[in-house]
């Protein structure tokens, strides 16, 4: 087989044309700003979609995640509970606020933040000063992410949050368009995030969304992310702001792209399917997902079985010489440098998320991968067995 003239991606931006419709619209009346009707039209769109009463447009997903750590009042030596098997993003704004994330792992049947590791982290957690000699002061919030478009268990997760009278935060930046009990995902939380990176199910090149039922507090949302500034006739600042809002334009491409969201996840459960089919012979299993739930399968993954003669890492390098793009799983957050030190709460003895990690690969799963192209990719990674 030959090396691919053309670089096959993991997930890249698929444009329609009516994204254009509507930026021509925002110049057409000089709405080049961080405010408009684009900006308008594409918040309630989003709303309405998920099920939420209210959405705030921001600057991107992890822009989101912080409003809504700050709008869960996490501050210094805050604890906070947090999926470990995840991107950065997700946890890092647990830090802006000088909180403290403790880790908690996935488990096997959606890669997500596992319940029984919750339960333990709430046990733990319990406000009281250990034999350490430290304080474990009970969490402020949960921030569970929906990994590579599946949803977590989240009905379990937000019943453990009610019991201990938490906050529950969605990052749901991979996963729009997934349901969950027939649910959208973005709407298990208090707070919820989606993201529209460039990488995402659908995209406005960067940007991202707050999305929550409490419309005091995307007011108060959309207050911090202009700069705090209060409602007089002269600057006048009580709190910190960010400069965090939406741009009309990019408002105008997320409108045009919602349009083919579901066209997206059609095409995504294609990928998946093939590859499932593909790789049926192989030691190997797919990303899984629980049957009550739909993902909007955004990436693909494989879990190569235990004694495989093969590593992620190889497959990944065989197909780069294809000019293929692959990336090993998010490596956990308790095994990132920067957090280190922090606390992370496994159920049992085997840390799942670090078994994923090391055995698990995301494939390309682009919107406009031919299926003469992946077939190739299936037939390359056959190679490797
Ligand atoms: C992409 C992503 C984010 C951040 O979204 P941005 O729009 O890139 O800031 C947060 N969490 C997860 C799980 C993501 O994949």
């Amino acid at each position: 087989m030959e090396k691919f003239e053309n670089r096959v991606f993991m997930s890249s931006p698929t444009m329609h044309g009516d994204e254009q419709k509507y930026i021509k619209e925002a110049f057409d009346t000089n709405w080049i700003a961080p405010l408009g009707t684009n900006v308008d039209a594409f918040e309630k769109d989003m709303a309405e979609f998920i099920g939420c009463d209210g959405a705030t447009a921001l600057s991107s997903g992890t822009a989101a995640i912080h409003l809504a750590v700050k709008l869960a009042g996490i501050e210094a030596d805050d604890t906070v509970f947090c999926s470990d098997l995840t991107f950065a993003a997700t946890v890092n704004p647990i830090s802006y606020e000088g909180g403290n994330a403790v880790f908690i792992d996935a488990e096997r049947d959606t890669w997500n933040m596992d319940p029984a590791a919750l339960r333990k982290a709430f046990q733990k957690y319990d406000d009281n000063v250990h034999e350490d000699g430290k304080l474990y002061k009970k969490p402020k919030a949960v921030i569970v992410a929906n990994l590579y478009g599946t949803p977590a268990k989240l009905e379990e997760i937000r019943d453990i949050c009610n019991e201990y009278d938490t906050v529950l935060i969605e990052d749901a930046a991979e996963s729009l368009g997934a349901t969950y009990k027939g649910m959208q995902t973005g709407r298990f939380g208090v707070y919820n995030a989606i993201s529209f990176n460039g990488n995402k199910i659908i995209t406005t090149s960067g940007g991202g969304m707050l999305l929550s039922d409490d419309t005091e507090a995307l007011k108060k949302a959309k207050f911090w992310a202009t700069q705090a500034r209060e409602d007089l006739p002269y600057y006048y600042h009580k709190e910190i702001g960010y400069n965090y809002r939406m741009s009309n334009i990019i408002a105008g491409i997320g409108r045009g792209q919602l349009l083919h969201l579901d066209q997206h996840c059609k095409k995504k459960r294609e990928i998946y399917d093939n590859y499932k089919e593909g790789f049926r012979d192989l030691p190997l299993s797919m990303n899984p997902f629980e049957t009550c739930s739909m993902p909007n399968f955004w990436l693909s993954c494989i879990l190569l079985d235990r004694g495989c003669k093969t590593t992620p890492d190889e497959i990944r390098r065989k197909l780069e010489s294809y000019n293929v793009e692959s990336r090993l799983i998010w490596r956990p957050m308790h095994m990132q440098p920067v957090y280190e030190s922090n606390d992370f709460i496994a159920s049992g003895d085997e840390y799942v998320g670090k078994d994923i990690f090391e055995r698990g690969l995301c494939l390309p799963s682009d919107l406009k991968m031919t299926e003469d192209i992946q077939n190739s990719v299936i037939e390359i990674i056959k190679t490797m067995f």
